[in-house]
């Protein structure tokens, strides 16, 4: 079939990672066609907690986080449209025996500029009083994090690559890759033919499997991870921080109407294995006892919280928990970024600028995504953080 529509850069994917990329390419003067399968932000974004920390271990991921913190702190100034940026602040707590690795995580933290302190536990229960701070060692704390929203933050983005020229469609599913002598050519879609010489493939959960098509075996796993919603007795706190407990290995995040979100912190939720398309996505009443547990303890005045409500998302998980980003070898024009291992929200910003350097060949953005290449499973290069405390990177 003749191809329906030329572009220069096709996107797969209406997530926060695709639209992202559209914005920042039609910034750079390309034409670019976003397909989306459902409706923007189906899969993981529409779910997200929205957590935009600098809590990294890594030189690159902790730059990468910084990075994006500043956009989505001035989305308005910086891209354009309402992200419902809210900042909480965000306080990490450590058993003793973490304090160590914790403490050098904040140094390396703080230089590459981010803007966290380490405080003891007295500090933290000055901090938060509401707090139990009995079996903590300490905390990290950012006063400048916070959360924004995962269907905003994603219509947002698309709108604006829009007002530059791109073309967001949706409801249209790439079933192939299509690619000739070593080259992308363009896809096949569920309403005709597309073609463009490079393809971006950020379709998140599904991505693993639109990579195999053109013969690629990419290590991610999908998992189920769930958010229980409770709501805070009237008198505790009308706001607290992001909490993340590696001690209990959970975290609490505060939402509008009183809510405080929660959910796991422990890599091995990652062996809650599902197929994207069909999987659960109500929360669990046993999740929901389980964080409420976690919560009481560390919150002893959420004993007369209400359960509220709850949800289940995808993660696409690899085997170090970094993400797959970069031209994959052997076909030109084929760029994967996906497998952000439930992390992806807050990197959006500066991963959208990533992708275009990868497009154009340009350097505009500082931070060089070369950790994150596909070969690195091969080579045996995972990426490793500083710490054992957490799945958080
Ligand atoms: C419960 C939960 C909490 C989280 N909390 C945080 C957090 O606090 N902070 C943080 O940074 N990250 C968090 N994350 C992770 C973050 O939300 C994801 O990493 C990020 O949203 C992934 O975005 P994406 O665009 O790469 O993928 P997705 O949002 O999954 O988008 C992929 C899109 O591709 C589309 N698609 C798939 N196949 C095709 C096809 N064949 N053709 C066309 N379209 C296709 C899908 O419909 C989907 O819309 C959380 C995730 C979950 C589930």
């Amino acid at each position: 079939m003749m191809a329906q529509q030329t572009a220069d850069v096709i996107v797969i994917g209406g997530g926060i990672t695709g639209t992202s990329a559209a914005y920042q390419l039609a910034l750079r003067g390309y034409r670019v066609t976003l397909l989306e399968k459902s409706y923007l932000a189906a899969g993981g974004t529409g779910r997200t907690v929205g957590l935009v920390r600098q809590h990294y271990s890594n030189e690159i991921t902790a730059r990468m986080a910084l990075r994006s913190l500043q956009v989505w702190r001035d989305f308005e100034q910086a891209v354009g449209g309402d992200v419902g940026w809210v900042q909480t602040g965000a306080l990490f707590i450590v058993g003793p025996h973490d304090l160590e690795g914790l403490k050098a995580n904040i140094a390396l933290q703080r230089q590459v500029g981010i803007n966290t302190e380490f405080l003891d536990a007295q500090a933290v229960q000055a901090l938060a009083p509401y707090l139990n701070v009995e079996d903590i060692g300490g905390g990290a704390y950012e006063p400048d994090s916070g959360c924004a929203d995962g269907v905003m933050a994603t219509n947002a983005y698309a709108s604006r690559a829009k007002d530059l020229g791109a073309t967001i469609l949706q409801g249209v599913e790439v079933t192939a890759i299509r690619s000739a002598g070593g080259r992308i050519t363009g896809v096949k879609t569920s309403q005709g033919d597309y073609s463009a010489p490079v393809v971006i493939n950020a379709a998140g959960p599904w991505g693993a499997r639109l990579a195999l098509g053109v013969g690629y075996e990419t290590p991610v796993e999908v998992s189920r991870h769930q958010v229980a919603v409770f709501q805070r007795p009237e008198g505790l706190a009308s706001q607290h921080p992001f909490i993340g407990d590696f001690v209990q290995g959970f975290y609490l995040r505060p939402e509008t109407g009183r809510l405080t979100l929660s959910g796991s912190l422990e890599a091995s939720e990652a062996a809650n294995k599902v197929d994207p398309d069909h999987y659960a996505e109500t929360v669990d009443m046993e999740f929901n006892i389980e964080m409420a547990e976690f919560t009481e303890h560390r919150v002893p005045a959420m004993s007369e919280a209400e359960i509220r409500k709850g949800w289940a998302g995808l993660y696409d998980v690899t085997p170090d928990w970094h993400p797959i980003l970069g031209r994959m070898p052997g076909l030109e024009g084929f760029i994967c970024a996906y497998g952000w291992s439930g992390s992806g929200f807050k990197m959006a910003p500066v991963v959208g600028e990533m992708i275009a350097d990868l497009v154009t060949g340009e350097k505009l953005c500082p931070i060089d995504p070369h950790l994150f290449r596909f070969e690195r499973f091969a080579e045996g290069d995972l990426v490793r953080g500083r710490y054992s405390y957490s799945i958080i990177g």
